[in-house]
């Protein structure tokens, strides 16, 4: 066969293999449009009072009434402030699907019954899709805590790594995840220190992404904070639990933080306890915030 028959032939594939994809989600993607048709009629809608307010009025005499306000109609008290736009994501928190093949996580993220999405998923060899508009809040982080945050999902996009958890991240993957990174740091202005592993805000439900995963690459283009490369040792009053603290983790769990903490910055020891080194590596990462 010719090598231009071969062209037209991988073309004609690769067409087919588009519309067939359009065609698996066509249904879904209209659901996506008719819900976010929803949440703009909901947010056209000024919210009404929780309760009745309680308004001063004063008699004659000077005396103060206090009464029920009666005016408290929508219109009447519905002023539109003017110069306002839509909140912007914060936070980037990183996922490994744990699943066997990026078309599975995209029919989980479109199935009724999980009740999970994301914003982004990157597939082994670096295509990216899109789920879901950046300024939607996504179910991906599910009950967790950073520092006093407690509602994630709010603040976040989150970027799911097809990974069976396993397995190392390919480089196709990981060039893709920066180039992403870089994107969304830039056009939502989102500080360094606010890039994060899912078992940093959740340590006891989650371990993604596994350990196998590049933070120190990610560091270096400017997401998430890095440990010095010469470590000092932590003076005596150094406290690692109030550190983890300060740093962002939940430490009720004490031990489910320790191991969260080391898949990240220690990566090859993940037992629930902070050797001398991992409290040098603690006290270099504890000064930086
Ligand atoms: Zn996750």
């Amino acid at each position: 066969m010719s090598i231009k028959r071969n062209r037209v032939l991988y073309y004609v594939l690769f067409c087919l293999l588009i519309s067939c994809n359009t065609n698996r989600y066509a249904k879904t993607n209209k659901l996506y449009k008719a819900q976010l048709k929803e949440l703009t009629e909901e947010i056209k809608r000024p919210l009404p009072y929780p309760t009745a307010p309680l308004i001063t009025t004063y008699d004659s005499s000077g005396t103060a009434i206090l009464s029920e306000d009666t005016h408290r109609q929508r219109d009447a008290h519905w002023v539109g402030a003017v110069h306002f736009n839509l909140r912007k994501p914060n936070y980037v928190i990183i996922h490994h699907t744990a699943q066997d093949s990026l078309e599975q996580t995209l029919h989980t993220f479109t199935v009724p019954h999980t009740q999970v999405s994301a914003h982004y998923v990157i597939g082994h060899n670096g295509e990216v899709y899109q789920m879901l508009n950046d300024y939607l809040r996504g179910w991906h982080a599910g009950a967790g805590k950073w520092g006093s945050m407690t509602d994630v999902n709010s603040v976040s996009l989150g970027i799911e790594l097809d990974n069976n958890g396993n397995e190392p991240f390919s480089e196709s993957q990981i060039y893709s995840l920066l180039s992403l990174l870089d994107t969304l740091k830039t056009r939502y202005n989102i500080p360094t220190a606010n890039f994060l592993a899912h078992s940093d805000i959740a340590p006891t439900r989650k371990n993604d992404p596994s350990a196998l995963f590049p933070w120190k690459k990610l560091a270096e283009r400017g997401f998430g904070l890095w440990p010095d490369e010469v470590l000092m040792t932590p003076p005596e009053n150094f406290n690692p639990v109030d550190a983890l603290r300060i740093i962002g983790y939940d430490t009720s769990n004490l031990k489910a933080a320790i191991i969260a903490f080391k898949r990240r910055y220690i990566q090859n020891d993940l037992t629930p306890e902070l050797t001398v080194y991992d409290q040098s590596v603690l006290y270099s990462l504890y000064l930086k915030y």
